[in-house]
């Protein structure tokens, strides 16, 4: 009998861990084709257009730090790959142009850029006409030449990892876009802050706020939530546009962390589950925001109040 109980145990303790292992075979393999695979990581999967990428190994330990924040917060045991894309084959591996643009496929592929990336670069660029003496954050943060692959690879990176987190129990199914974006800024700025050093915060947050005070985004065509959902990809297309927006969610992001902390993530997380169009009929804003504030409190919905809807 004794033995028939402990077999029982065992039995029960394999079948809770195995449902708490990840499926890997959600990743599709599909998008690896023609990339070598790298084995810079024990943590999750490195393919590149090259045999031996250089300069990805403080992005790949980042990650591999992020990850063990996210499983921790998230209760998971994610896997994922990593896909370190160069310029010339950014459009065949990435569904979003420029190359260097950071970006999490739905099937838990991330691609980041490799080597100087064009986005990178043409960033770089529009920092030639800024005087010098306005570039000293940013220099101190990233060093006497700015290298904004940092930025886009190294601290984006955290982003796109946040949306695996959510797409693996989402599918691609969303209520909105905007929640989406917003948990991704969420993420990004709860896993820098979790991270051994606070560089990738530093570089992440100097340069945000460095846009967002220069205010040089030229002419904006779309401000309205409504226009984010409505024009997604235009906006994505026109990248300075979607810059902006992406700055305000990081605005709101950082509020939202530095007051509720990492259980708001899972929090938020479980929201945009349990909103999933799959499961619940497509809401209105009116409801949307009742259920929000239902989940999150009032003090939630004021923060990401948006206002730029007229
Ligand atoms: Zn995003």
């Amino acid at each position: 009998m004794r033995l028939y109980l402990i077999f029982i145990i065992i039995f029960i303790t394999f079948l809770t861990t195995s449902c708490k292992q990840a499926d890997s075979d959600w990743i599709d393999r599909s998008r690896h084709e023609g990339l070598h695979k790298v084995n810079y990581s024990e943590s999750f999967e490195i393919y590149a257009t090259e045999v031996n990428p250089q300069h990805i190994k403080n992005t790949v330990r980042s990650l591999e730090q992020a990850k063990t924040y996210f499983d921790k917060v998230f209760d998971e045991n994610l896997t994922f790959a990593v896909l370190f894309v160069d310029n010339p084959n950014w459009n065949t591996y990435a569904f979003s142009p420029p190359p260097g643009m950071p970006q999490a496929h739905h099937q838990g592929n991330m691609v980041l850029g490799l080597g100087r990336s064009v986005l990178a670069m043409r960033a770089e660029q529009g920092l030639k006409r800024v005087p010098d003496s306005r570039l000293g954050v940013l220099k101190q943060h990233f060093g006497e030449e700015i290298n904004l692959d940092l930025f886009y690879r190294d601290a984006l990176s955290l982003h796109e990892l946040g949306h695996l987190y959510q797409f693996y129990k989402t599918g691609k199914g969303t209520q909105r876009y905007w929640l989406n974006e917003f948990f991704g800024n969420l993420c990004q700025v709860a896993a820098a802050k979790n991270l051994a050093t606070q560089d990738v915060f530093n570089r992440m947050d100097s340069y945000q706020l460095f846009l967002i005070n220069a205010d040089q985004w030229g002419e904006l065509n779309f401000k309205t939530l409504k226009q984010f959902e409505e024009d997604y990809f235009e906006v994505l297309i026109q990248g300075q546009n979607y810059g902006w927006y992406q700055s305000q969610f990081y605005l709101k992001a950082k509020e939202l962390y530095s007051k509720f902390g990492d259980e708001f993530l899972n929090k938020f997380r479980d929201f945009l589950i349990a909103i999933n169009p799959d499961k619940v009929d497509r809401m209105d804003n009116e409801e949307l925001k009742e259920l929000m504030t239902n989940t999150f409190g009032k003090q939630v919905v004021d923060i990401l109040e948006w206002k730029h809807d007229n």
